[in-house]
């Protein structure tokens, strides 16, 4: 790869390129492309490397979510670092979610990710932490078919990458899983246990991710409003990267779920360092529509008519703003052509407010200069 086509840099080197710095590196999922040049365009103002990425629910082989294919993705995102010419980003994938394990998934997932290596993917993150054996007796027996799993999953992506780097997150403990008493959260010796089993398998990824109290998107009060999601453990989590930084392990932690968490409290009370990695989902999302709210108000209309006529009769009882909230994602395949149409205004507003709120998530992530970092260790 030549210094000048601005394409995507393994994740491994972006990931080892922070190690021992106090920083987050931003992982933005980009559910519609239009945010991508605001956010390089930050990204490059601020010497901040970044991740761009989608799971497999917003992106497959059928386009999912979004509507982008892997191959889609790639040239977008591509497209949006040439324009802007920066240079250190990962294209990743994000959630590649594995639910039974059983062959056929199995299959199908190979499917998925010989697909994101041909669009030149250069990160995965594999999420089996659904795969939990209740009745095992140890830590091991119960992690087992998580580690099973994948095992199988980032030997086959070693393969497929033919030498190349590429980063590699894992996952132990299902985010935003619930029990009886609420968040079930991810212990210190399941996440040690569980990297030292891949070890032992020749699988080595650089961060992982943890159930540490976040959940996807929104979170919502008894109202069906949309409140601040202030249930990150934070102790929880400085324990989990001691733990592993104890037992002599090199990886640090993914947070997911930063969409509702105040920046403010990241700014100050995150352990950058502990945490690398942080994804920003939904958020970028709620860009974009806020945007269409003024500059595209029919469109919204169609959006918001649409995504309510289809979700309330699954939602009995809950209010429309939560209905819409939550579902508006599944909008965005329907809606492709007409959101990617939009005028050269709205364009701008969206990539203009893109680009404000990225400076912001970078200096609360301490992510400015981390670009140079990675630079520097990649000569
Ligand atoms: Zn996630």
């Amino acid at each position: 790869m030549k210094a000048t086509d601005y394409g995507p840099i393994p994740g491994s080197a972006i990931l080892g390129g922070v190690s021992g710095k106090k920083a987050i590196v931003m992982a933005a999922n980009i559910r519609i492309a239009t945010v991508a040049r605001g956010i390089f365009k930050a990204a490059k103002d601020t010497d901040s490397a970044v991740f761009m990425e989608l799971a497999r629910s917003e992106s497959d082989l059928k386009g999912g979510h979004t509507g982008m294919t892997p191959h889609d993705f790639s040239e977008k995102m591509r497209d949006a670092a040439q324009a802007t010419r920066f240079d250190i980003w990962a294209l990743h994938a994000d959630h590649i979610t594995v639910k039974t394990g059983d062959a056929t998934e199995i299959n199908q997932t190979k499917q998925l990710i010989d697909a994101q290596v041909q669009a030149g993917y250069t990160s995965f993150a594999i999420d089996a932490s659904h795969l939990f054996n209740f009745e095992g007796k140890t830590v091991r027996q119960e992690l087992e078919p998580n580690i099973i799993a994948t095992t199988e999953l980032a030997r086959f992506i070693t393969a497929k990458m033919n030498g190349k780097p590429f980063g590699l997150e894992v996952e132990v403990g299902e985010i935003g899983r619930k029990d009886g008493h609420g968040l079930v959260l991810t212990k210190p010796e399941e996440a040690v246990e569980f990297i030292k089993a891949l070890n032992e398998n020749d699988v080595y990824p650089q961060v992982l991710a943890i159930a540490n109290g976040s959940t996807h998107g929104h979170t919502y009060d008894a109202n069906g409003n949309v409140v601040e999601q202030l249930s990150i453990d934070i102790p929880q989590t400085r324990a989990i990267a001691q733990a592993l930084r104890d037992n002599n392990i090199k990886v640090g932690i993914a947070q997911h779920g930063i969409t509702g968490t105040p920046r403010d409290l990241i700014n100050l009370h995150f352990p950058k360092g502990d945490i690398i990695k942080g994804n920003v989902g939904t958020f970028w999302q709620d860009v974009v529509f806020n945007t269409f709210k003024i500059y595209e108000p029919a469109l919204y209309k169609n959006i918001q008519d649409w995504t309510l006529e289809k979700y309330r009769p699954l939602n009995p009882g809950k209010k429309d703003r939560q209905i819409f909230d939550g579902n508006c994602k599944q909008a965005i395949k329907e809606f492709k052509k007409e959101i990617y149409a939009v005028g050269p205004d709205t364009n701008h507003a969206i990539e203009s407010m893109a680009y404000a709120e990225s400076l912001v998530f970078f200096r609360a992530f301490s992510s400015y200069g981390t670009a140079s970092l990675v630079r520097n260790a990649l000569k």
